[in-house]
């Protein structure tokens, strides 16, 4: 869709060029969910994919995805480490839950994904459902780290203050190292998802269950060791964020998690 009230994109060439973000300014990086709607209050846009980032890092660090890194090199990670981290397969898996064409695959980034906010965000499930952190720019040149999973707060709202932007999001090791098991549902074959989860088993020991898409933002329930089906039944049903719209009524939402999240638990314990 044309933007008609936006005058000018503007290539990034560095991090002083983000000075400009601000009332009518944004940054613009897939434009798949950008050019989808108007924006009427916009003037300008910052073209973050002229930075040059590179898109996918593995070091002895872990695993950083540049925010401009696009889905269909994430997914590519699931083929490409299959014999390296255990949690390979729940990159391809996630990516799988936004339902756009090959078109939307090869532009919508992770940094798009995180920032839209929609609950059923699938990058929002695979950062959160694998404790990655988010390296947030500052427009005074600070950095700031989030555990991904406290990044969206709501129902398209997120953590960025005003003029920062989301920089990468990063994997630590013990977390690719980690078994996971992945479940998603939604109304109709190939409709937004209704609820995403994603278990956790880390190496050290534990179970993790990260709730997304049913919720209004990710939730995730803990244990020292997998905990009974019973405690794991009564946890989920003890969610309170669970929302309602056309890809699901709440009531239905919480009653396929627990579905699944036994089911996880099952494959992991
Ligand atoms: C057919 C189709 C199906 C879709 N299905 C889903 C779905 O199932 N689930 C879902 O969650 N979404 C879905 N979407 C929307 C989805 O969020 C976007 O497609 C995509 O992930 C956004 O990434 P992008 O790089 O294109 O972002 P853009 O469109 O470029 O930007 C999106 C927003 O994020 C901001 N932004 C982008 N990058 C940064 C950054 N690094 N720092 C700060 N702000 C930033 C932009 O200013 C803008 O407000 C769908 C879209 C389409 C077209």
């Amino acid at each position: 869709m044309d933007q008609d009230t936006v005058g000018a994109v503007v290539p990034v060439r560095s991090r002083a060029d983000l000075a400009a973000l601000g009332p009518g300014v944004a940054v613009l990086a897939g434009g798949s969910i950008l050019f989808a709607e108007q924006h009427r209050h916009l003037t300008t846009l910052l073209d973050l994919t002229t930075l040059g980032w590179t898109p996918v890092t593995v070091d002895a660090g872990g695993l950083g995805l540049a925010a401009t890194c696009p889905m269909v090199e994430i997914a590519a990670l699931s083929a490409a480490y299959a014999d390296v981290w255990a949690a390979a397969p729940l990159f391809r898996q996630t990516c799988t839950a936004l339902f756009g064409s090959f078109k939307v695959w090869n532009v919508a980034t992770i940094g798009g994904n995180l920032c839209t906010a929609l609950p059923a965000g699938p990058m929002t499930s695979l950062a959160a459902g694998l404790d990655a952190d988010v390296l947030l720019w500052g427009p005074d040149g600070t950095d700031r780290r989030l555990p991904a999973a406290s990044f969206v707060t709501g129902d398209t709202t997120n953590a960025l203050r005003p003029g920062e932007v989301l920089r990468s999001v990063e994997f630590a090791p013990e977390a690719l190292a980690s078994r996971t098991a992945y479940r998603k549902i939604a109304l109709s074959p190939i409709g937004r998802s209704g609820v995403v989860l994603v278990g956790r088993r880390p190496p050290t020991g534990g179970f993790v269950l990260t709730i997304t898409a049913g919720t209004v933002r990710p939730v995730q329930l803990r244990y020292p060791e997998p905990p009974s089906a019973r405690t794991l039944r009564a946890d989920v049903e003890a969610v309170d964020a669970w929302f309602s719209d056309a890809h699901g009524a709440a009531d239905w939402r919480r009653a396929m998690a627990v579905v699944l999240g036994l089911e996880i638990l099952e494959e992991l314990a």
